[in-house]
């Protein structure tokens, strides 16, 4: 922070921390992380306590047919779009304290510290909580910000079940939901979230601040290779079809086509599986998944069709029949040049040590992105771990990143 320069107001470092040391609470685990899944009785005490602070703040509070909550901060014309921020409530089963819950309460405490100063802003603040951003009970992440941006139908986040059966519309119902509240899409000014990185490079980099320009483009595929079941010991090696020679074949090749493709190219072999599975038997069957990840649209296009190159021709040379498909793409996003310079100009009146970033991961904000200018705000987190019960961030960080948040957000809304 630069002391010679005091840009006011500032939020609140200990009442921001204490609200996520209580909110954590809810669904606590035995390792220090979080259980609150989407719908589920911790995720509706957890919308519970964080309504009762937006009200305490005198904050309206609006829930929408798919379970999104938006919590109001009138302007002095109350009729402009709204300067919005949000994120999510809802955890991983064995998730942390910051994932998502940073965002939402960096924006609570935004209005609270407002509030405190009797900041007026020309244009209503919203903070909204997005419902099952983690996928994880309910099989669609980002489910609430994918509807409520239109790039998902209702119906069909409505019909989606859990292991137990249960329907998302189910859930919203026991939860207290009413499922005949209008479905629409305010007006929105701008739309910023402020989240854990979930990766090391702040940290790595020694920065606090990362302003985050954009998402990268990502895909999964699957390899099938098939070969020929057949006894390890009589069957010699020249007589054999084995897929596993496809697999060591192609993937020296795979790592050196993302080297080619720059530090910023991600490729993960994260499942390889044989049929039958045993030891002293040549496999019938490989599958394995080449996960694809690239900030730059080009160069993600061209390392995608490489891949699948690659892989055909290590089924000619090896004589085998296999196929490779893409079972999911998401496109890249690129977070509106107006919301990261307000980002970028929060950061450097505050005196933050700042650098820019592409985000590994998928954010609420990239559904917010496809229909009002959007752009994000990352702080470091221990480790670069998330995802994980031990995922752990530092309260100035959290503090530093909630006053960026701040002053973006009233650079706009003023
Ligand atoms: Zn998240």
């Amino acid at each position: 922070m630069n002391k010679t320069n005091p840009i006011a107001p500032r939020v609140s470092g200990t009442r921001l921390w204490s609200r996520l040391m209580e909110m954590a609470e809810i669904g606590a685990t035995s390792q220090g992380g979080c259980n609150r899944q989407a719908l589920t009785d911790g995720d509706r005490e957890g919308r519970k306590l964080f309504g009762s602070w937006a009200t305490a703040a005198g904050c309206s509070l609006r829930v929408d047919a798919i379970g999104n909550i938006f919590v109001r901060r009138p302007g002095r014309d109350d009729t402009l779009p709204v300067v919005m921020t949000g994120s999510h409530l809802d955890t991983q089963p064995t998730g942390g304290k910051f994932d998502g819950i940073y965002g939402v309460l960096a924006g609570l405490e935004v209005v609270e510290s407002l509030n405190d100063r009797a900041v007026e802003t020309r244009h209503p603040i919203e903070v909204a909580v997005w419902c099952n951003e983690e996928g994880c009970r309910f099989p669609a992440a980002m489910m609430g910000s994918a509807v409520w941006s239109g790039r998902m139908p209702l119906a069909g986040a409505y019909a989606l079940t859990d292991r137990s059966g249960l329907s998302v519309r189910q859930e919203l119902e026991r939860l207290g939901v009413d499922i005949s509240s209008p479905m629409s899409r305010q007006a929105v000014k701008a739309a910023f979230e402020v989240h854990i990185e979930q990766g090391p490079v702040l940290e790595q980099r020694a920065k606090t601040i990362g302003v985050v320009t954009g998402v990268q483009h990502m895909s999964r595929h699957e390899v099938i290779v098939r070969g020929q079941e057949a006894h390890a010991g009589p069957t010699p090696m020249d007589m054999r079809k084995d897929p596993i020679r496809v697999l060591a074949d192609v993937l020296p090749a795979l790592y050196a086509a993302a080297a080619r493709h720059g530090q910023h190219a991600r490729l993960t072999v994260g499942i390889i599986e044989t049929s039958p599975g045993s030891p002293n038997t040549v496999p019938g069957q490989l599958r394995f998944t080449v996960d694809l990840r690239h900030p730059d649209g080009a160069q993600y296009r061209s390392l995608r069709n490489e891949v699948d190159g690659l892989v055909h021709a290590a089924l000619e040379r090896q004589g085998l029949e296999g196929s490779i498909r893409c079972v999911w793409e998401a496109p890249g996003v690129m977070f509106d040049p107006a919301c990261i310079a307000a980002v970028r100009h929060a950061a450097a009146a505050l005196g933050c040590e700042a650098m820019e970033i592409v985000s590994g991961a998928g954010h609420d904000s990239c559904n917010t992105a496809s229909v009002v200018p959007t752009s994000m705000i990352f702080i470091p987190c221990a480790g670069g771990l998330s995802h994980n019960e031990a995922e752990s961030a530092a309260p100035k960080d959290l503090e530093t990143g909630a006053n960026v948040l701040m002053h973006a957000m009233l650079s706009l809304a003023k």
